[in-house]
Order: structure tokens, then sequence, then C-alpha cells
């Protein structure tokens, strides 16, 4: 008897089969929501072995649960990576993958050009572990390794900052983590998996809010860690020293290319209790199974915009690294194929001491853009960064993370394309006028 033949799947397919086989009990095609927060154990030896991590298997959907185990291993199969820890939300992926990593004393240096919600976590809560951050103008790497100490513990940074859309130059910051062995995270949201993959460029680590882009409809809050499965861990104390809460158990030595993520789930999502519930991961799911398709749609669509926005005599400028005359344009091309998602922002030509009531007067004005704090919704959304999501940072950081006044984000959804112009078109005249 021959062997079956094999074949390396491509994106769209594993988008749709990754991490799953039909149930061979009642042979469910779609992958089935098991909404139970336990398992009963085969015999007594079996739920010690499982408790011990001598075991693969389920216990408290805490910790694991066979839906969100698909959405896990879809989702590392679309990114490259080794694997995937699936938990609440995008904030709950950055605070897990550096409670892992990190131990008062340690520092992180990040991006200035992050998520509003991440530079506050990162500021605020991570100071009270006595973890320290230091942010840096992340278009430079001269930048980056001027403040690189003996106590830097990873570099942190978004493929596609927000909320200018910048775009992080992946290769040579990756070659600056190796040279200082340590690992390089990448919040991945804006981009997806199916835009770039940062750990083909050397990222370790990779994070999602699949909140946005990935469960792709606005309906539920989740997020992930993913790993390469190619940085060595042995130097570093936090996964490869003994962990006194599983007897001294090495997850570095025992779990090896696996042991950071056993660590984020047998010890942080454990114990912070940040999992995503089975409902949400199936929802997610859903989403997934169409990226490829949706993100075709939102990056023509964004382009369009874009595009019609610059040539508007209401617009002062359009930061969309899409755009060919954008400084940034060749890294959107390196890492994104040209494409760098669908979230960007622009500049309403107004007054210095009218720029904030420009932004409120053009927002209430759009008909069908809808105003809210989020992104990555098949719906358009927009938003006033100054006054919304950046507002809890003061007027120098928010100058550190290039949010002007004037500045309207937008997250260009899959509407007719025309239709988001004529709202843009007539609420600048509304602004203006
Ligand atoms: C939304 C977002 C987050 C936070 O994710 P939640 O799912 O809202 O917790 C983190 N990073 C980026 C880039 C985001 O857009």
């Amino acid at each position: 008897m021959s062997e079956a033949p094999r074949r390396e799947f491509g994106f769209e397919t594993r988008m749709l089969h990754a991490g799953h086989v039909p149930d061979a009990l009642v042979g469910a095609r779609a992958v089935p929501i098991y909404q139970t927060t336990s398992y009963v154990f085969d015999d007594a030896e079996t739920a010690a072995q499982l408790f011990e991590l001598k075991q693969y298997g389920n216990i408290y959907t805490r910790i694991g649960n066979p839906t969100t185990a698909v959405f896990e291993e879809r989702l590392a199969s679309l990114e490259n990576a080794t694997g995937a820890v699936a938990v609440a939300s995008g904030m709950a992926a950055q605070f897990v993958a550096l409670m892992t990593l990190l131990s008062p004393g340690d520092e992180i240096v990040a991006s200035s050009h992050l998520y509003g919600g991440t530079v506050t976590q990162l500021t605020h809560t991570f100071r009270k572990l006595s973890i320290g951050v230091r942010f840096v103008d992340p278009t430079r790497l001269e930048h980056w390794e001027a403040v690189i100490t003996p106590r830097t513990r990873a570099l942190y940074g978004e493929t596609v900052g927000n909320p200018r859309g910048s775009i992080l130059d992946l290769e040579p910051l990756a070659a600056l983590a190796n040279l200082h062995r340590v690992p390089l995270i990448i919040d991945n949201t804006f981009a997806t998996p199916y835009l770039c993959r940062p750990i083909d460029w050397g990222a370790t680590i990779v994070l999602h809010s699949a909140t946005k882009f990935i469960g792709g409809h606005g309906t539920s809050i989740g997020g992930a860690v993913l790993e390469s499965g190619k940085f060595d861990y042995g130097h570093v104390p936090a996964i490869a020293d003994p962990s006194p809460s599983y007897h001294g158990l090495r997850f570095f030595d025992t779990f090896g290319h696996y042991g950071f993520l056993m660590k984020v789930r047998a010890e942080t999502v454990r114990d912070t209790g940040a999992c995503l519930s089975p409902t949400n991961a199936f929802l997610l799911l859903q989403g997934l199974e169409t990226l490829s398709i949706r993100m075709d749609r939102h990056t023509s669509n964004a382009l369009g915009v874009a595009r019609f926005l610059r040539d508007h005599p209401a617009v002062s400028w359009v930061a969309y690294a899409g755009l060919e005359d954008h400084p940034e344009h060749g890294l959107a091309r390196k890492y994104l194929g040209g494409r760098p998602g669908a979230v960007f922002s622009f500049g309403l030509k107004a007054a210095a001491d009218d720029a904030r009531a420009a932004g409120r007067r053009f927002i209430d004005a759009l008909q069908l853009f809808s105003h809210l704090a989020n992104v990555g919704d098949a719906r358009s959304l927009v938003i006033h960064p100054a006054s919304t999501t950046h507002q809890q940072l003061s007027e120098e950081e928010l100058s550190r993370c290039g949010v002007a006044p004037e500045m309207i984000r937008l997250s260009v959804g899959l509407e007719t394309l025309e239709d988001l112009l004529w709202d843009l078109d007539q609420a600048l005249h509304a602004t203006s006028g």
C-alpha cells in the first residue's frame, strides 16, 4: 500500500482547515462550541499526569478548551508560529506575554508608536510591578540601540504603528534583538498574518488583538500570544529557572521551544485568569475563515480612500504608507506587499486654534462612518484620537506618539467605495464650509 500524497497547504486553505478535523462522534463539519468549564478525567492516574504537565489534555477551560485550541492552532499555522495561547483580549495578550518574561527590575524598550491602551499599560501598570519601559522613536535603529541596557529583556513594537500607520523596519530590529539575545515582540494586529508574518522577518513573539481584523465583525473581544520556536531561552531566568509553582519544573529544559508558551498557559493565564471564552473563540474562528478575502477588500478600499483624501482641498496631509509618495512606502512594500492594512490617519485643514473643534465638526457630519473606539470592523469607523483614545496621555506623550489635534483616524471597512468617498466629501464640506 503506498502512502497518501502530502502537500504544504496555502494560506487560504489553512484559514479554513488548520487545527481541525471533523468531529468523529457526530461528524460536525463546523468547529463545535465546547461550552464547558471542565472535563471528566479518565482515571486518577491520568488526572495526576495532567496536573503535573506530564500529559497533554483538558483540565479546566481557564487553561485550555477544544474550541479555543482550534483557534490557537489555526492562528499559529497562519503566522508560521510554533504555537499560540488565546486569551481574553489584546491587552491580556500583552500582559501575559510580558508577565511571563519579566521580573521586577527588568526593562523593555518599546516603540512610542503604539496603541494608546498599550502605552498606558506599559507605563502605569508595569511600573507597579517595578518593570521599566523606555520608549523610543522607532524609525531609527540608533534610537533603540542607545537605550538597551543589561536589564533590557525585550524589544517591543507594532508592525503598523497606531495611530499614524508608521511601518516598523522589522529585519534590522530583529538583528539588533538577536545581537542582545532578547526576544523581539511584535503586535501584528493592524497587519494580520495575511499581510505580514513578523516571525518570517525574525520576530520571536507575536501578539494579536483578535478583536479587530481577525474577528472582523466587531462582535467579540479576544487576543493571542504566538511564538516562533526559534529563540534560545536558556539564559532567560523567567523561562529557564526552576518554577516554584510546579515543583521546580524548568520550562525551557522540559518543553524546549514550546517552553515559553507552556509557561504562558500553565502559569500566567492560569494565575491571572485572562482566558478566552469558547463562544468567543468560535466567533473569532468565523472571522479567521474569511480573513484573506476581507483584507483584500479592506486594503483596496483603504487605498481608494487615501488617494481621494490626498487630492481633497480640505485635507492637509494623509499618512497611509500604501500611497507611493509616503516616506515609508518602501517598507510597506517590503513587509506588507505594499498594502499596510486599512487603518490610517489624515489631517483636516484648519487654523491651529480651530483644529480640535474642526475635528469634532467633521465627525458629527459623517453619516456612514461610525464614531467609535475600535478598528478592524467590517463597517467603516472613525475617531478623533486627541479627544478619545489618546486623551489620557499628557501633551508631551501625545506628541511623542505622533498625535496631532487635527488628526482623524479611519478604519476603512468593506462598504461600496464610492459611498465612503461620498460620506467623507460631504463631511469635509460641512467642516470647512
Ligand atoms: C485594540 C488593540 C489592542 C488591545 O486589544 P483589546 O482586544 O481591545 O484588548 C492592542 N494593540 C492594538 C494594536 C490594538 O489595535
